[in-house]
C-alpha cells in the first residue's frame, strides 16, 4: 500500500527531541507550580462560537484559520485556536469563579490553518497562564515575572526581549479605532487587500499588518497613547515602574497590537531576534472584560501563551540542548525473560531511581557490550544459568573494563554509590 503522508503541518517530534521537551516543560511547570499556578485541563474542540465571541471574527485567527466543521449532528465546532477561550469557558463551568482570586496554567496543542513554515506550524504547542480576579498592575507583573523566570530557569544566554503596550478599554480603542481610519483612508489605495478591509472592519488591526506599504505609513500613524485615559496611564506606569525595580528591561512599543480581540489594558510579548520571522515566543495581555463576555461575572483576568515549538527552536539556536539521561544499567539475560524479568521488578523495587535498559531479544552478548559502551552506560549485569541459581549478579564496570561476581546487598551498595555520583 502506498504511504499515507502526514497532514500537511502537523509535526512530528523525534525521540531525543520530545525528552527534551519534556525536560523544558518539567521546569516551566515548576515555575507556574511555584507561583501558585494549578493546572486546569480543557476540551480540544469546542463550539465555533466561543472562539467568535473571544478571538473575535475580525482577527486572522477566527476569519482564516480556524480548523471549523460541522460535526454529525451538525454541530459547529473547531479545534481550539488558543488557550484562554476554553480555558474561561471550562472554569465557567466548574462554577470557579467565586472565589476571588484563581491562577490556572494549561499545556497542550492548539491548530491553526496558517501557512507552514519555521516557527510556524498548524498544530503547536501552548504553555498558558491565567490569572483571574485582580485588576491590579501588580497581577500583570506577576504574569511577566514568570515568564522573565522561565528564561532564568532554562538558562537561556540571549533571553527574548519583553515589549510592553496599552490597548485601553472598549471606549478607548474605538476612538482610536476611528483616529487610525482617518489617518490610513486618505492612503487606502496604497493598501493591500486584506488592510483595506481591515480600515472598515477593525482598523486596530492595521497595526499588526505584515504589509510593507502599511508598515511604512505606520511610522507616522497616531500612536495610542494619545488616546488613552489617565487611568490606563497609571497603570502602565505602575506595571512599568515594578518591572524596574525586578530589574526585568522593557521597551514600550506603542504600535504593539495582539492578534486576538478581547484584551484591554496591558499587552506584552517577549521576542528574540534569534527567531527570524517568526520572532514571538511569548505573548499576552489583559483581557478584564472577557469573563462577562462569556457569561461569567465581571471579572479582570490577566495571561500569557508560550509557543513550546519556538522555544525549542531557540534553546537549540542557543545550544541549550541538554542530552537525554542515559540508563544507569543494562541488564543481559543469557536464560531467557523469566529471570530477567524477576530481577528487573527486585532492583525497581530496591533501587527505584535507577534507569534500566533490559535486553530482551536473543543474546549476543558483544554486541549488546558495544551498545552499553556506545550508550555510555556505566554498568552492565550478565544474567547467566549461574546467577539464576546462586542468586549473585555478575556486574561489569564499562568505564574500568573489569568484570566481578557479588551478592544482592553488594550489588544494592555499589549502585546505591553510583547514583549518588550520577542521578
Ligand atoms: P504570530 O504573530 O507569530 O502569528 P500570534 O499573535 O498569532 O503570533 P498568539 O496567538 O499570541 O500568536 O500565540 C502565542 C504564541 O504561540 C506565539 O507567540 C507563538 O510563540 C506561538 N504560536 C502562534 N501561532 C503559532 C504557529 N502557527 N506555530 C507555532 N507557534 C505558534
Ligand atoms: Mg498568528
Amino acid at each position: 500500500m502506498a504511504r499515507i503522508a502526514a497532514v500537511r503541518g502537523m509535526p512530528v517530534v523525534p525521540p531525543a527531541e520530545s525528552a527534551q521537551r519534556r525536560r523544558v516543560e518539567a521546569k516551566l511547570i515548576d515555575v507556574l507550580t511555584t507561583h501558585g499556578y494549578q493546572e486546569l485541563r480543557f476540551p480540544l474542540l469546542e463550539r465555533t462560537a466561543l472562539f467568535q465571541h473571544s478571538v473575535g471574527n475580525d482577527t486572522d485567527i477566527v476569519a482564516k484559520e480556524m480548523y471549523a466543521f460541522t460535526d454529525k449532528s451538525d454541530e459547529a465546532v473547531c479545534l481550539r485556536p488558543e488557550g484562554t477561550a476554553g480555558l474561561l469557558r471550562a472554569g465557567l463551568q466548574l462554577g470557579l469563579y467565586q472565589q476571588r482570586h484563581q491562577q490556572f496554567w494549561y499545556l497542550g496543542p492548539m491548530f491553526r490553518y496558517e501557512r507552514p513554515q519555521s516557527g510556524r506550524w498548524r498544530q503547536f504547542d501552548q504553555l498558558g497562564a491565567e490569572s483571574i480576579g485582580l485588576a491590579s498592575a501588580a497581577s500583570d507583573v506577576e504574569i511577566i515575572m514568570m515568564c522573565a523566570r522561565f528564561w532564568q530557569v532554562l538558562d537561556v544566554p540571549k533571553p527574548p526581549r519583553l515589549q510592553l503596550n496599552t490597548l485601553g478599554d472598549a471606549t478607548t480603542r474605538s476612538r482610536y479605532g476611528q483616529a487610525l481610519k482617518d489617518f490610513f483612508t486618505p492612503y487606502a489605495p496604497q493598501l493591500g487587500a486584506d488592510d483595506q478591509r481591515r480600515l472598515t472592519t477593525n482598523p486596530m488591526r492595521l497595526l499588526d499588518s505584515k504589509h510593507p506599504a502599511t508598515q511604512a505609513l505606520l511610522k507616522d500613524a497616531p500612536p495610542i497613547t494619545d488616546y488613552i485615559t489617565a487611568a490606563q496611564e497609571e497603570h502602565l506606569q505602575q506595571v512599568c515602574s515594578i518591572l524596574k525595580a525586578l530589574a526585568i528591561p522593557y521597551t514600550i512599543n506603542p504600535h504593539l497590537v495582539r492578534g486576538l480581540d478581547y484584551y484591554t489594558g496591558i499587552v506584552f510579548e517577549w521576542t528574540s531576534s534569534d527567531l527570524g520571522a517568526q520572532n514571538t515566543v511569548c505573548a499576552g495581555g489583559r483581557y478584564d472584560a472577557l469573563i462577562e463576555r462569556l457569561g461569567g461575572p465581571p471579572t479582570p483576568a490577566t495571561g500569557f501563551a508560550l509557543g513550546l515549538d519556538r522555544l525549542m527552536l531557540l534553546l537549540t539556536k542557543m545550544g541549550r540542548t541538554e542530552e537525554a539521561p542515559t540508563p544507569h544499567l543494562m541488564l543481559i539475560s543469557l536464560v531467557g525473560p523469566t529471570a530477567l524479568f524477576t530481577l528487573r521488578q527486585k532492583i525497581a523495587l530496591a533501587l527505584p531511581m535507577l534507569r534500566i535498559t533490559c535486553v530482551l531479544d536473543a543474546p549476543h552478548l558483544k554486541r549488546a557490550l558495544k551498545r552499553a559502551d556506545q550508550q555510555k552506560i556505566p554498568f552492565v549485569t550478565i544474567l547467566g544459568e549461574e546467577e539464576a541459581a546462586a542468586e549473585r549478579l555478575t556486574v561489569r564496570d564499562m568505564h574500568l573494563s573489569t568484570q566481578e561476581q557479588m551478592s544482592w546487598p553488594a550489588f544494592c551498595a555499589k549502585m546505591k554509590e553510583m547514583l549518588a555520583t550520577r542521578p
